[in-house]
């Protein structure tokens, strides 16, 4: 019992909570244990926690950017001090391997805040001259920025929204997933250590029809960035647009990997393995369609076969663990459902398919799905078009580009997808046809946070990631003076 925690809302630079006193139970995915309680907060404590950042926000907003670029490095730098610990929560809270929470989560959380702080430093507003007057853009903050993240990449995706909401002088009430709460404490927690105002940054821990829906549907909630699942998204857009607030979604994917017949798969093949399975699949933008040339397939199958069963999968507190458990026993549940589906569908399972065979005793409660091939289906089935969002992959053989992209554009989702090739010209010729919002060609998951990052169709509205998260996180206002 003593190792359960229990988390606090952070709410006017204070730790409280849920008004109502109900908790949230916190469960680790790797064994099953109960970890952590959270409160599990409703229209109440959203309300306090809306107020605090509203009262703050004539404050904040009175900083000059550089200023608050400054409060950014401040936290990196408190953040940083905190990696290890970061990374060993964000493994026991999500089940994932402690290599790949070191060097994605915890790195990647504290490069966000130096990253907008330097875009902070580096922005300029627009002037625009006439033959006889002068036009000024001025980027002023929205308000309180209502910020709602998912589970899979916990602090690194809120670190995301949070960053340039208080760079461009917005204040944040924050709500992390339920399942995974812990990194979001340690943030309030770094916020505190560094003297953030008191009201800038608001945490409230819940579910997402206790707490989430309050926060998107709140009349003083200026602005609404929403990373989750297509479904949720659809309810978030709802409930936002009464108030008319400005609003982001980044959703769910079903991204095609492309794999040429030009393909260099000898050096290609680890980062198309780690594309298809990096984080258990559970990375929005991982490829769970494996479109190959028909004259490589077999080749192909047989090297990507021997390449995926050669992953250690296991205690995510290892060094050497490649792949960890997924996140709750309902979203295992509802992976192997697909896999049965799949079954159903005519599929071939050419391995996995359940829980590793020999898993420690200690995981034996935990919520794993080896990593799981499946061929023989067609590419419009809906194991090939809907998210599964877990460690399983279809692989479909194609005739010629066309065909590839036609089946690449099968889907109601437009997240991204990477095009594997010994010829990049044509690869960058086929990305330019497939509808999403981002293609890598012969990488995957290369970031440069100065790009555009969102998804079409079903995937999303609106763009983050570098200028355009300044421009969503303020209102351009253009003044015209008359010379
Ligand atoms: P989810 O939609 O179930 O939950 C996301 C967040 O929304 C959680 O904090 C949840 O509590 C909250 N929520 C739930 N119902 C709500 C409501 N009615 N109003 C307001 N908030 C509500 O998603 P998930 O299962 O946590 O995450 C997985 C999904 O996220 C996948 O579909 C994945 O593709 C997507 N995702 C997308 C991106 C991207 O950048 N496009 C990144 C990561 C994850």
């Amino acid at each position: 019992m003593s190792d359960i925690v229990e988390l606090s809302n952070y709410i006017n630079g204070e730790w409280r909570q849920a008004i109502c006193e109900h908790w949230i139970e916190d469960y680790a995915p790797a064994t099953g244990a109960l970890i952590a309680r959270i409160p599990c907060s409703s229209r109440e404590d959203v309300d306090a926690a809306v107020t605090a950042a509203q009262d703050a926000s004539h404050g904040w907003a009175s900083l000059s950017i550089l200023e608050r670029a400054d409060w950014l490095d401040k936290i990196a730098d408190s953040l940083e001090i905190r990696a290890e610990e970061v990374a060993q929560l964000e493994s026991l809270d999500t089940g994932k391997p402690i290599s790949l929470a070191r060097s994605v989560d915890a790195a990647r959380s504290v490069a966000n805040f130096r990253f907008f702080a330097e875009q902070g430093r580096e922005f300029q507003a627009e002037t625009f001259e006439m033959s006889d007057a002068t036009n000024k853009v001025l980027y002023k903050p929205v308000g309180v920025a209502g910020l709602i993240t998912p589970w899979n990449l916990p602090l690194y995706l809120l670190s995301w929204k949070v960053a340039p909401a208080l760079l461009m002088g917005n204040t944040v009430v924050a709500k992390p997933s339920e399942m995974t709460p812990m990194t979001a404490s340690l943030l309030a927690e770094v916020m505190e250590e560094v003297g953030l105002p008191i009201g800038v940054f608001n945490l409230v821990h819940g579910n997402g029809l206790d707490s989430g829906a309050p926060l998107t549907s709140h009349p003083d909630v200026d602005l609404v960035s929403f990373t989750g699942g297509t479904e949720t998204g659809r309810q978030v857009a709802k409930s936002a647009s009464s108030g008319f607030k400005k609003l982001s979604l980044e959703l769910g994917g079903k991204n095609a990997t492309i794999i040429r017949a030009d393909v260099d798969l000898e050096n290609m093949m680890s980062s198309i393995v780690r594309a298809s399975f990096l984080n258990q699949g559970q990375v929005c933008l991982c490829g769970s369609r494996i479109l190959i040339h028909e004259t490589i397939y077999d080749s192909f199958v047989e090297a990507f076969l021997e390449a995926v069963t050669d992953m250690t999968v296991g205690d995510p507190s290892d060094e050497e663990t490649e792949l960890g458990a997924l996140i709750s026993e309902e979203h295992r549940d509802k992976v192997l459902s697909y896999i049965d589906l799949a079954e159903e569908e005519g599929g071939d399972i050419l391995c996995g398919g359940g829980a590793p065979i020999g898993i420690p005793s200690a995981f034996e409660n935990g919520y794993w799905v080896s990593p799981t091939v499946i061929d023989g289906l067609a590419p419009d089935s809906r194991c090939a078009t809907e998210e599964i969002f877990g460690p399983v992959v279809t692989l479909h053989p194609y005739s010629d580009d066309e065909e590839a992209i036609e089946i690449a554009n099968m889907t109601d989702y437009g997240l991204a997808g990477s095009i594997w090739t010994a010829d990049a010209e044509a690869g960058s010729l086929m990305a330019e046809k497939i509808d999403s919002g981002m293609i890598w060609v012969n990488c995957w998951l290369h970031r440069d946070l100065r790009v555009p990052f969102g998804g079409v169709k079903n995937s999303g509205v609106g763009r983050e990631g570098g200028r355009w998260s300044l421009g969503f996180f303020s209102e351009a206002i253009n003044i015209c003076i008359k010379h």
